[in-house]
């Protein structure tokens, strides 16, 4: 078994950058863009007013240039057709360039419109400058605005609109195959026999390779014989990215690692010391990197957290590919006898300035409604065979965690 570092190292190194292609912006939401952006013109692109008033030439701030005739109005889109004069004023809108001469806006609040609207009275000193973006205020011309590696979200894609990149180029998104194993397993539809179980890691696993931006295909579920787990990872070798789930660990039906290697793949490892999850297997066969991941339900969630989603994301060169990490209190104390590192399910909720965490009651390794409960992993080191409750620990902050339901802990 190798450490957890060492092990996600190797992930990682291995996991190279898939070529780039242009999308359109409506398909961009969660892809990574490839190249830096900049912007092609200065934002604002002229000097705009940032309320709606009057466009005038400020004097002294403090004291009230007193009453001005408006010369014309301006609303957004329109360009000036004149300059504002001394004793003069523009009615205008947010949005709207400010007219040559011009200097500042007063708010309309700050007004009172006389005769019809031909004459302002302003009734408060202003400044220079108040209330207008300043053309190249925001980004200049040239400027990058998002840089590659950046996982699109809603804001980075109105950047992108904003500078006029209707098809930014992204990594392609990895393929996925996720290839279930194991005799006991029956369709999510079927009603299990006794002995056999729904196939839930299937479609977990594919919801999790899909949030990080793979098209995963599920392959149907294999059974434990040597011939028939072959012909299905061949099929899967034909992805980017080969999740075997099931037969990794030291049963006599764990065929996933010899199959793996009669197909040609190499191994990297074969077993890392985290619990839950240590049986790991990690290999490539030619471009196709494969993960043989514990069948064990809360094992396939946390090493397809600590391994897959990070691949998945290098794979399309997100500059960020690890989770966010905070020290939370916990509220009941840990045992961790496995020398392993330990990744705990729990629940962090925030009490004023601190993150508090309580871990959720589980039945066990297979306890999968359980750990659906939690909404970050604690992180408990080899060497600590015990945290007390009261004491801070590491915590990584899972998809779930923004979702506050507002239960007690
Ligand atoms: P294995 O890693 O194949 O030894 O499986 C460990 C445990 O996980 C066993 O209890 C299996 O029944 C269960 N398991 C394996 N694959 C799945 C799956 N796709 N969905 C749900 N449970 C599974
Ligand atoms: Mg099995």
């Amino acid at each position: 078994m190798i450490p957890l570092d060492e092990a996600l190292a190797i992930v990682l190194h291995e996991s190279h950058a898939l070529p780039a292609e242009a999308i359109a912006l409506a398909e961009a939401v969660g892809r990574v863009l490839a190249v830096d952006v900049r912007a092609d013109a200065d934002l604002p692109p002229f000097d705009r007013a940032a309320m709606d008033g009057y466009a005038l030439r400020a004097g002294a701030a403090a004291e009230p240039p007193g009453l001005l005739t408006v010369i014309g109005e301006l609303r957004a889109g329109e360009w000036p057709s004149r300059a504002v004069g001394p004793g003069e004023a523009v009615r205008i809108m947010t949005g709207a360039p400010l007219p040559e001469g011009a200097s500042a806006v007063q708010p309309v609040e700050q007004t009172r419109a006389l005769e019809d609207g031909r004459r302002v009275e302003i009734l408060t000193g202003v400044a220079p400058g108040a209330h207008v973006a300043p053309r190249g205020s925001e980004v200049r011309s040239g400027d990058v605005v998002l840089a590659r590696g950046r996982r699109l979200d809603a804001a980075a894609i109105g950047v992108l609109a904003a500078v006029g990149v209707s098809h930014p180029l992204v990594a392609r998104r990895p393929r996925v195959a996720v290839l279930p194993t194991g005799d006991e397993l029956v369709p999510v539809d079927a009603v299990p026999l006794p002995g056999q179980i729904r196939n839930s890691n299937g479609p977990a696993l594919a919801a999790l390779a899909g949030a990080a931006g793979a098209q995963v295909r599920v392959l149907g579920a294999a059974a434990d014989r040597k011939a028939e787990l072959a012909a299905a990872i061949a099929e899967g070798l034909a992805a980017d990215v080969l999740v075997v789930c099931g037969g990794v660990s030291a049963g006599d039906y764990d065929l996933v690692e010899p199959v793996l290697l009669e197909a040609g793949a190499s191994v990297f490892f074969t077993g890392v010391a985290i619990k839950p999850g240590a049986p790991l297997v990690f290999g490539r066969r030619g471009e196709t990197l494969v993960f043989g991941l514990p069948g064990n339900p809360v094992s396939a969630q946390v090493t397809g957290e600590l391994f897959v989603r990070p691949c998945l994301l290098r794979l399309q060169g997100a500059a960020a590919v690890a989770r966010p990490r905070v020290r939370v209190c916990l509220l009941a104390p840990l045992a961790n006898r496995s020398g392993r590192t330990s990744h705990v399910p729990v629940r962090v909720r925030r009490d004023g300035e601190r993150l508090l965490a309580r871990p959720v009651r589980s039945a066990g390794s297979g306890d999968l409604v359980a750990h659906a409960k939690a909404n970050a992993l604690v992180v408990i080191e080899p060497s600590r065979a015990r945290v007390e409750a009261g004491e801070s620990a590491e915590a990584v902050l899972l998809e779930s965690f923004l979702e506050d339901d507002g239960e007690p802990l």
